[in-house]
């Protein structure tokens, strides 16, 4: 059976209801090689999955470029940069545009992990150069990618911002701004607003991997959406996700619990103590103890976001 496709809000844009997500197969996580990464999405756009997730941090264009040109299809894309300005947000669309060798961005985001919804006004000037570009076709369509309910709620109110990508799982682990209950709220009225909706970390960076069915039941029973981003890293986790999110439950568990979870670890003998990962981190699981960073693993999400802010490079992603 074929994956389950629809039209992503007010976008016009048909997606999967299963969504690539690049930032575990990249250089903050797994850092696969190009010609490892490139084989893993191709197989993915093969599989059947037309819509793929990534950001200007995830350093993920080369190989999502070299699987469109091995694979000859060309999903829809979505991409996001934490840019405060015009000018630097013009520069993010640019290298995006080169980066991935196309001439239009389906989707880009106000990358936005973990700001509330004085986002809007404190990068208005980025914001306006992803409508800038909007209006010359550049870009078809301009959302906010966040973990904060508050600015999930403010987006549904925003005619300009088409897209919301929140953060949503059922332990409600990185959810910033209020409770699972209330991001479910949010979520609702964005997308009764008729923005197209797609959620992140609904298996919470893998925690949840051991309860993979219950996870997406919970999410599908809770709010409306149109698709959700997992991060795949390798062709059988990829074939798993396909076989379930088609209907056709595969037997046994993902194949990611057979490799064992990732974990995100301080190396403290490289730690300096600088406290700049800290500031970093989007769901405040770093602190200091002793003088040196320690990651509390309930609280740790494994984005890797953390990774190359050290620059020590006392952190990774094992
Ligand atoms: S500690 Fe690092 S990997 Fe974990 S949530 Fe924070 S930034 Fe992400
Ligand atoms: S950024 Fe690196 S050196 Fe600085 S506190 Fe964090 S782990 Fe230690």
């Amino acid at each position: 059976m074929p994956l389950k496709r629809t039209i992503l809000g007010p976008t016009g844009l048909e997606v999967t209801e299963l969504c690539f997500g690049a930032l575990p197969m990249g250089p903050l996580q797994k850092n696969l090689p190009l010609a490892e990464g490139t084989t893993l999405i191709a197989h993915a756009l093969r599989a059947g999955i037309g819509f793929v997730d990534t950001a200007q941090a995830y350093r993920t264009y080369a190989p999502i470029r070299e699987a469109i040109r091995a694979s000859g299809i060309r999903p829809v894309i979505a991409t996001k940069s934490a840019a405060r300005t015009y000018e630097e947000m013009e520069a993010a669309v640019e290298e995006a545009l080169r980066e991935l060798a196309v001439d239009r961005i389906d989707i880009f985001h106000l990358h936005a992990a973990r700001v509330g919804p004085e986002v809007f006004n404190e990068r208005a000037g980025a914001l306006r150069c992803l409508l800038d570009y909007r209006a010359r076709g550049v870009i078809g369509a301009v959302g906010i990618s966040t973990h904060d309910v508050r600015t999930v709620m403010a987006a549904a109110e925003r005619p300009e911002i088409e897209v919301v990508f929140p953060l949503y799982n059922r332990e409600g682990r990185g959810i910033l701004g209020g409770t699972v209950a209330e991001m479910a709220c949010a979520i609702r009225r964005s997308y009764e607003a008729g923005k197209g909706v797609y959620l992140m970390k609904v298996l919470a960076g893998g925690i949840l991997l051991d309860s993979f069915a219950e996870s997406i039941a919970f999410v599908r029973d809770t709010v409306p959406f149109h698709a959700i981003a997992l991060g795949m890293v390798a062709p059988g986790e990829v074939d798993y996700n396909v076989a379930f999110f088609a209907g056709e439950p595969p037997a046994g568990p993902p194949p990611s619990i057979a490799g064992g979870g990732k974990r995100v670890l301080v190396t403290a003998s490289l730690c300096q103590g600088c406290g700049t990962c800290i500031a970093g981190c989007p769901n405040a699981a770093i602190s200091m103890v002793e003088g040196k960073a320690s990651i509390d693993p309930h609280l740790c999400l494994r984005c890797g976001y953390c990774v190359p802010l050290c620059p020590q490079f006392a952190i990774r992603v094992v």
